[in-house]
């Protein structure tokens, strides 16, 4: 087994260190910069380079590349600090659901823009009653005509405010078990009945928003996939959601800068080191795995759950490591502050752990 990167891997990972760099000389540096990092002229860039759909068949517009390639871009612009978050939820999710799931035209009219890094894309799947049992929705889609009337609210959607389109996970019947009459529907952002409200949160981040919907009309015709039997289309984007580097590296900036500080002398500390590059490099194993689809079905559950306790880990050994410090307000303060999102987002760490016990293992079932 050969586990040393190519030299074309190695000359990749440089470049794209050396934009990442650049990107970040420009336009800031951000924890977790696939959802705090904003910039559409930083994605335009990446679309221009090709580096936006690296992976996605040729016959889509897309590279047609190695899905290493496109880990290696990532974890260096993650890593770094780099804004990415304008094109990231188009690359890892929304292209990949409309190549699978859309419609011929539905892929040539969206597609294109996702891949120049014109068009933002938010997720509508959060609601305030509704999280981790998606299953649960209750926002609504009822056809009149050829148009979907839709009201509801969602909450957390990223970057709401800025998104051109919505990807809506809604519910367009209600007969039959919750799981049944979801569907998922493309909903620009402009369209009329859309109130968008922007929530801060504790680290003074402004992506989140709420997302009201009061009788929005969308053509039949942005329906993607089967009306009504969405829910495996969603948890097919879950899976690319879930496995990916950008559940490992999101505050790698965090943990250089506690690396700088820490006193490597101390045992101690020595032993945490140790600790956080082993899990890093486990957590890397992970991943590789699962955009090589070389791990079991499910399991994209159990490396979402490793890589993102590990960054909680990197978090806890950063305020040890700055102590008294860490409370100066500064971008140490907010990593640390924001990181018990990351096991949160995308699906919580409890929650991962019941599919992993119940989906992969084939534990028996709690009662309900
Ligand atoms: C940074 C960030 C970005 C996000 N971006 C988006 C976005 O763009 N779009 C979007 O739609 N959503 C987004 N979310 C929301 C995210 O998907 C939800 O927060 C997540 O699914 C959990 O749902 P909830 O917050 O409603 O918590 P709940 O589901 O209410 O969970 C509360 C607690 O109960 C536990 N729990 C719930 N059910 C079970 C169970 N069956 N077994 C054991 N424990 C359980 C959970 O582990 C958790 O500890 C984002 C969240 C974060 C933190």
């Amino acid at each position: 087994m050969e586990f040393a990167w190519t030299a074309e891997q190695e000359a990749l990972r440089s470049e794209a260190r050396a934009v990442a760099e650049d990107a970040v000389a420009r336009f800031g540096w951000h924890a977790d910069s696939w959802i705090n990092g904003y910039s559409k002229e930083f994605a335009k860039e990446l679309g221009s380079r090709g580096w936006i759909g690296l992976t996605w068949p040729t016959e889509y517009g897309g590279g047609g590349r190695p899905a290493i390639d496109r880990l290696i871009i990532g974890e260096e612009m993650i890593a770094a600090g780099a804004p990415i978050a304008a094109m990231w939820f188009a690359d890892r999710q929304m292209g990949p659901a409309l190549i699978a799931f859309g419609r011929a035209d539905q892929q040539q009219e969206f597609l294109p823009s996702m891949l120049s890094g014109d068009t933002t894309w938010c997720i509508g799947m959060s609601e305030p009653n509704s999280g981790s049992d998606l299953a649960s929705l209750t926002t609504s889609a009822r056809r009149e005509g050829d148009e979907f009337v839709i009201n509801g609210q969602k909450i957390w959607t990223s970057f709401g405010a800025l998104a051109d389109y919505c990807y809506l996970i809604c519910r367009t019947s209600s007969e039959g078990p919750p799981h049944a009459g979801i569907s998922e529907i493309i909903v620009p952002m402009s369209s009329p009945g859309i109130e968008v409200r922007t929530i801060k949160d504790m680290t003074t981040n402004r992506h989140f928003t709420e997302v009201f919907f009061s009788d929005v009309r969308v053509p039949v015709h942005n329906l993607v996939g089967v009306e009504g039997s969405a829910f495996k289309q969603t948890m097919r984007q879950l899976e690319h959601e879930r496995g990916g580097i950008d559940r490992l590296v999101s505050n790698q900036a965090l943990y250089k800068l506690a690396l700088e500080r820490a006193d490597l002398s101390d045992p101690i500390v020595r032993q945490e080191v140790a600790a956080l590059e082993t899990a890093y490099r486990i957590g890397r194993i992970l991943v590789v795995r699962e955009v090589l689809h070389q791990a079991p079905a499910g399991f994209s559950a159990a490396t979402k759950c490793f890589c993102t306790e590990h960054e909680w880990r990197v978090a806890q050994f950063a305020s040890r490591v700055f102590g008294v410090d860490a409370t100066l307000w500064n971008d140490v303060t907010k990593a640390m502050t924001y990181a018990p999102g990351y096991t949160i987002m995308g699906g919580t760490s409890n929650v991962m752990r019941n599919i992993l016990g119940e989906r992969v293992l084939g534990l028996p079932r709690e009662p309900r």
